[in-house]
């Protein structure tokens, strides 16, 4: 029996709909714009928002609707949050419902965590006084509820003085919710020094807290203290008692984070990425929600956090590509977090040593204010950078470390100090093939090669996850013992690292490492210890981490990322040199960046070795602002893809005939995409090119809308702003 109903409200539930559902409510119901709530989707129970009126999909008769089922006992979900939902939905032409799902949890109730123990004066006074008894009285007297061991500790005397006192009857006791064990953060734990620097941009940044929207640029060197700047923010947010968010790029950054974070606070912030357990994640999103946790450190989902009362968002390392998700709702999380603070008027910080193209830009155009942190904190020196010009001092033979870098590297072993290789590839080599044949070993599902894994003894697809074991024979020729491994991955350049320096301690990081993030944060620990000599590691250990003992760091192949012809390529590798090099020198130690190139000549080696990024990012702006490419003109990609070539290609010609006329806008392609196979895919891009002002939305649902429906395998996928052009 359906129960008596008097009203209906929208429901926004986390499936791909346009807008939000009917839905009626039964008497006696309390629901209210943000309400989490369990409703029927079908044979389906799903968990919705309850949405603003005004934006369901088309009427429904009232008395046909489907009531909700429950109402979690958690806070709304704020309007700020469901502005925001609706926003990233219409920028990223992503239905809102999927949006919606990424802010939505389970809100089971939480096993309610033990209350403590409080004691609270009666009035009554201890039978006789002693100094020790007058001290408890001074201190309980401060209108606050003590526990029995606080109370002790504070007064100085053992716990049987307070036992005693209780006994007479000079306390009883209440019941007090627990601490939270996280996100508490005092803003006064332990504040540092500042240097004169430091102390200007973080008075700026203070000023800004608290008056609204606002966007601030931190740009310094690595090493300069932007953390220590921002954390000053941070804290006049939580004194006017507002809760903070922090982005931060990488989970393997996050371990090294909370704790600087805990030593500043005082206890650590809350946590959120996608490696946490399920439960430890319903907790962080509840407290979020209710304003227990006050501070939140996490990846860029985190931005979809339902926080009680959000004053502050800091965006950290804010050029990291990793920002953008690139599935399901593509989204960057940095222009996203800009758009989330425009909502609740509140500041936004940008910090990194390499800013985006974008975030310059900005800047430049006063749209963003720009703090500069000129040098390295105290006594730390950046590193002295070299290319090493790999035409004239090439490696040995089968090798792939130059004698110059060799000998950098034998150098800071021999002091006792650490040095770190840098490549970004994976496993033990790019490419197999076959001597005798040129059988080359390509993924069956992706137009890729299989990678080696020669720890593992894998050959591994790194687009779809195909593995298949080493052959000892050719699948093509069946010739044995005759396959050979071409270029370095990180586990073939710790082979030579081995082999020249067989007594020390090398060690690999790469994100495939078994053992997930708990291994990956004790490898981490380990090097920043010292428990290392040698670090061979990919893009995971380029950012954000302080190795104080790392003196020497090789980039081992700095040409990789120049050669894929994107035009962000070089902006791109320019940050990667700089962040990876910026490993180096953390403390008062001499130390080293050497580059392998085939280019020393080239724009970006040349701004790495002088230091110059001034004039390297004014060219690369000019480029971008003479080709209208962003942030001076707009870009979309549309992905088309389907099981059969024919059918993917088909479908985006057909799209991009379906494009409506405009001044400005047009459409390239369809060309293949990059990756032209991916788990068995065929991909065809479309990319939309437009001036800076147009409505590239519009001109991207009217193409839709008018093209053909996605039928049988074809799936169509908008990328605004995408990452590569
Ligand atoms: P960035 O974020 O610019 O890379 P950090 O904030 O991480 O720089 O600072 C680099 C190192 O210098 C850290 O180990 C940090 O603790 C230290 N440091 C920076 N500023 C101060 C300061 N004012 N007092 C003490 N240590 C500082
Ligand atoms: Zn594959």
């Amino acid at each position: 029996m359906t129960p008596a109903t008097s009203r209906s409200v929208p429901v926004m539930v986390p499936l791909p709909v346009a807008g939000p559902y009917s839905y009626a409510v039964p008497d006696g119901m309390a629901v209210i714009p943000g309400s989490v709530v369990q409703v029927p989707v079908g044979p389906r129970k799903v968990i919705g928002i309850v949405w603003d009126e005004g934006d369901e999909t088309g009427a429904v008769d009232a008395k046909k609707l489907r009531p909700i089922e429950h109402v979690f006992d958690c806070p709304p979900i704020s309007p700020a949050m469901r502005k925001f939902i609706n926003w990233v939905a219409g920028y990223t032409l992503t239905p809102p419902g999927l949006v919606a799902r990424m802010a939505v949890r389970a809100p089971t109730a939480l096993e309610p965590e033990p209350m403590v123990e409080g004691l609270r004066l009666t009035g009554t006074t201890p039978e006789r006084m002693t100094p020790a008894r007058q001290r408890v009285l001074e201190l309980a007297s401060d209108g606050f509820s003590w526990t029995r061991l606080g109370l002790a500790r504070a007064a100085g005397v053992s716990a049987s003085v307070v036992e005693t006192m209780m006994k007479q009857g000079v306390f009883d006791t209440v019941f007090l919710p627990p601490p939270p064990a996280v996100g508490a953060a005092d803003p006064d734990y332990a504040p540092p020094e500042l240097s004169a620097d430091q102390r200007d941009a973080a008075d700026r940044l203070k000023s800004s807290v608290g008056q609204g929207f606002g966007v601030t640029l931190i740009d310094g060197v690595t090493g300069s203290g932007k953390t220590e700047v921002y954390f000053e923010a941070i804290a006049e947010t939580l004194r006017q008692g507002r809760q903070v968010l922090i982005l931060l790029p990488e989970i393997a950054l996050t371990s090294a984070f909370l704790e600087r974070f805990e030593a500043r606070f005082g206890s650590k912030p809350g946590e959120w990425h996608s490696d946490l357990a399920p439960r430890m994640r319903e907790k962080v999103w509840r407290q979020t929600a209710e304003g227990r946790i006050r501070v939140v450190a996490g990846a860029r989902s985190a931005l979809f956090l339902p926080f009680e009362d959000l004053g502050l968002i800091v965006v950290d390392e804010e050029h990291d590509t990793a920002y953008k998700q690139e599935d399901r709702v593509f989204y960057n999380a940095r222009d996203m977090a800009v758009v989330r603070a425009r909502i609740g008027d509140i500041p936004t910080v940008l910090a990194s040593a390499t800013p985006s193209i974008e975030s310059q830009v900005n800047a430049l155009a006063g749209r963003y204010e720009r703090l500069h942190l000129p040098g390295r904190f105290a006594e730390a020196a950046l590193p002295d950078l070299k290319t090493i010009d790999m035409r004239r001092d090439p490696p040995a033979r089968g090798g792939f470390l130059s004698p110059v870098l060799l000998k950098a590297v034998e150098g800071a072993v021999g002091r006792g100090e650490q040095a770190l290789l840098f490549l970004n590839r994976r496993g033990y080599a790019p490419l197999t093939l076959c001597r005798v044949c040129g059988h080359r070993f390509q993924c069956p599902n992706c137009s890729s090669w299989l990678v080696e894994h020669r720890f593992r003894g894998q050959l591994m697809c790194h687009h779809c996850g195909h593995a298949e074991p080493v052959p000892e024979a050719c699948p093509e020729c069946g010739t044995l013992d005759h396959l050979v491994a071409c270029g370095p991955g990180v586990e073939r350049i710790a082979e030579e690292v081995e082999h020249h320096f067989p007594e020390k301690r090398t060690i690999v990081l790469s994100s495939d490492l078994s053992g997930g993030v708990k291994r990956l944060r004790l490898e981490l620990e380990a090097v920043a210890n010292g428990e290392a000599d040698i670090v061979i590691g990919t893009q995971l250990v380029a950012k954000g981490h302080n190795f104080p003992l790392m003196t020497v760091v090789g980039v081992v192949d700095a040409d990789i990322g120049l050669a894929n012809g994107d035009p962000r390529a070089a902006e791109r590798t320019f940050q990667l040199l700089a962040q990876v090099t910026g490993r180096a020198g953390r403390t008062g130690l001499t130390s080293h960046g050497l580059i392998q190139t085939y280019q020393p000549t080239h724009p970006v080696m040349r701004a790495i070795v002088s230091g110059e990024a001034e004039g390297f990012y004014a060219r690369e702006i000019g480029e971008r602002e003479k080709s209208g490419l962003p942030p001076f003109g707009r870009l979309a990609s549309v992905i088309v893809s389907a099981e059969t070539r024919g059918e993917a290609e088909t479908h985006a010609r057909a799209l991009r005939a379906a494009a409506p006329q405009s001044r400005s806008i047009s459409v390239l392609g369809p060309a293949e995409a990059a990756l032209a196979l991916i788990r068995g895919r065929y991909r065809f891009r479309l990319l939309v090119h437009g001036a800076r002002g147009d409505d590239m939305q519009s001109f991207l649902a009217a193409m839709l809308e008018n093209g053909p429906r996605a039928r049988g395998s074809v799936k169509v996928q908008v990328d605004i702003d995408p990452q590569s052009f």
